[in-house]
């Protein structure tokens, strides 16, 4: 079980978007200190394996993410592992603004690109469209101790015969 935030406004207008409601900036409910105290508490949770930024488009609400991202980390360590669905591409991402990185940064996976509806297939896991990719953005800092050297991408985005997908390994809990 995750806790996903969604988040308001997107500018790509994907043809068919899964969340159309969601590209205006004006949808939805103010993020408040309440609001984010509710979400470190569901992800205290032992059954709560992490936090899922959904959209909208994430990556254009950093001022709200770094700060609850950076108290996710404390609190929790890499015992959470947290998701990010973008619209932009990983190396646009790199080219942008530093905030968009420093959330990067604190994210295990990044789910990037826009929704292509002639590229879409009903078994992709966690993507909609098959130009978007699954990057672990963990395994990339623990291979070449950033975020700028070839993306770790998710062989297998893809469900199996038997329906399942593949995880990241749990970390082990803070001592
Ligand atoms: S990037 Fe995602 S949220 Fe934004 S329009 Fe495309 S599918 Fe919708």
């Amino acid at each position: 079980m995750r806790c996903s935030l969604y988040v308001s406004g997107c500018p790509f207008k994907c043809p068919d978007c899964y969340n159309a409601a969601a590209q205006s900036f004006r949808y939805g409910k103010p993020y408040t200190d309440e609001l984010e105290e509710q979400i470190l508490a569901d992800l205290a949770m032992p059954y709560v394996a992490g936090l899922s930024l959904v959209g909208g488009e994430p990556m254009l609400s950093t001022p709200i993410l770094v700060p609850l991202v950076k108290r996710v980390r404390e609190q929790f360590g890499d015992e959470k592992d947290v998701w990010i669905w973008t619209g932009y591409t990983y190396e646009q991402l790199l080219a942008e603004t530093s905030d968009k990185r420093e959330l990067l940064e604190m994210c295990d996976v990044v789910v990037d690109g826009p929704f292509v509806k002639r590229l879409y297939h009903h078994d992709l896991a966690f993507r909609g469209s098959r130009n978007q990719r699954i990057i672990d953005l963990r395994a990339s800092r623990d291979t070449h101790g950033d975020l700028e050297a070839e993306p770790a991408i998710w062989s297998s985005g893809r469900r199996d015969s038997e329906g399942t997908v593949p995880f990241l390994k749990p970390a082990a809990p803070k001592s």
